[in-house]
């Protein structure tokens, strides 16, 4: 398995190929060049085509401000479907250039270069091998993931929360409807300072935490910055049981990181084993990843043992078998913003069972993610991000 690092990528939503990657690309191009007073970059295939509506020209300047984006739709016979070429310039010369593809999952690869994302580090490939070492020689997952990943991970992950708690703060202030022409509006506002004055705290726990997961959810409908956790359409799940966790219950910073290991861990193992793409399994790809990540991480966070982290998971997987991905308009809104603050839930209710009934569980992690991975394949296309069936066909707008 590759490292954790590449389950989170922090970049522009709505689309982890079409934003992030480019976000990700210019990043690492501006870097190389910090002398260049121009940049040009220019798109080919797939973001070429469809890069205009996915906000890919407004991701590569927001991480390269008053680069040049160019549309070729003209090339073929390419290396990748997400081509692009980046070119730095200086007093009118060219100082240099990378062709960069968006290879999925927010994940770059840089002609002729290696990518840090597909160098193997775990020899592990499934949950259940990692559960074996981590008995053997006694250690909890944390510990195992912080062995097994070079030391840049802690602060990467320090990286990533702070683009999480972004996300959620930004997304608590704004109001407005979102772009795209379905006219929704935005909702984490109204929901999180909608209190009653009698509302248990079991209500407050869960307006909240969907008010938070609306927040980035809306960020990433907005083509603001978001997390990749695993997916864009599925970021706003961990960040909002996280949040929550940090900034109304009191958990550590420090907490939260191991927690963001573990649910890393669980999202490699999905990845690896079976899909965390909606265009090939369906929305259980995405929403079901995200909800049994940080099903994992809460129940690491509780301090749960390895057994609870891993059933935690596996019922939060469990209860999205056979999700379909149907977004209305192929926006990423309805049903994708809802269906955030629902897994959220769905993600804590999984930790209360997973708690007082590990021991009778009979199905492993890494069963249901086979299970999901083949009812993917088996979904009729219409349910695989086509936006042809479902609530994309039903909804007819109002
Ligand atoms: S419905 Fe499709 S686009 Fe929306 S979150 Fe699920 S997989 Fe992503």
């Amino acid at each position: 398995m590759k490292t954790i690092k590449s389950v989170y990528k922090i970049g522009n939503g709505p689309s982890s190929s079409h934003t992030v990657g480019p976000y990700h690309a210019a990043k690492t191009f501006g870097a190389r060049f910090p002398a260049a007073d121009r940049f040009c970059v220019t798109l080919y295939g797939s973001l070429a085509f469809t890069g205009e509506g996915h906000g890919t020209g407004k991701a590569i300047r927001s991480a390269l401000p008053g680069a040049q984006v160019l549309f070729d739709r003209e090339k073929a016979d390419l290396p990748h479907p997400n081509t692009m070429l980046f070119e730095a310039f200086r007093g009118g010369e060219r100082i240099g250039a990378n062709r960069i593809f968006s290879i999925g999952g927010g994940s770059i690869r840089i002609e002729g270069e290696p990518s840090e994302d597909e160098i193997e580090v775990y020899p592990q490939k499934s949950f259940t091998e990692i559960l074996k070492i981590c008995r053997d020689r006694s250690l909890n997952l944390a510990q195992f993931i912080y062995r097994m990943e070079d030391d840049q991970l802690r602060a990467y992950l320090k990286t990533v929360w702070e683009a999480m708690k972004d996300a959620v703060r930004r997304g608590l202030c704004a109001e407005g409807v979102l772009p795209g022409g379905l006219g929704v509006a935005r909702k984490a506002k109204t929901l999180y300072e909608k209190r009653c004055y009698n509302e248990s705290a079991d209500v407050t726990m869960n307006r909240v935490i969907a008010a938070y997961a609306y927040a980035v959810s809306e960020e990433n409908a907005d083509e603001h910055i978001v997390v990749t956790a695993p997916t864009c359409g599925s970021c706003g799940v961990l960040p909002a049981v996280m949040y929550y966790m940090h900034a109304d219950r009191g958990f550590p910073e420090d907490e939260i990181l191991d927690a963001l290991a573990v649910a890393g861990i669980i999202g490699n193992v999905i990845r690896t084993n079976a899909s965390i793409s909606g265009a090939q399994c369906g929305c259980q790809a995405e929403i079901g990843s995200a909800c049994s990540m940080t099903a994992a991480a809460l129940a690491a966070l509780y301090g749960l043992n390895i057994d609870q982290i891993e059933y935690a998971a596996e019922i939060a997987m469990e209860h999205n078998l056979g999700l379909t991905c149907d977004p209305v308009k192929g926006l990423v809104q309805i049903p994708c913003i809802e269906r955030n603050a629902v897994a959220a839930m769905r993600a804590i209710s999984s930790v209360n069972l997973s708690r007082f009934l590990y021991s009778t569980r009979k199905i492993s992690f890494d069963e249901v993610v086979t299970t999901m991975y083949r009812t993917g394949l088996d979904m009729n296309e219409k349910y695989r991000e086509t936006s042809h069936g479902g609530l994309a066909q039903i909804y007819q707008g109002n």
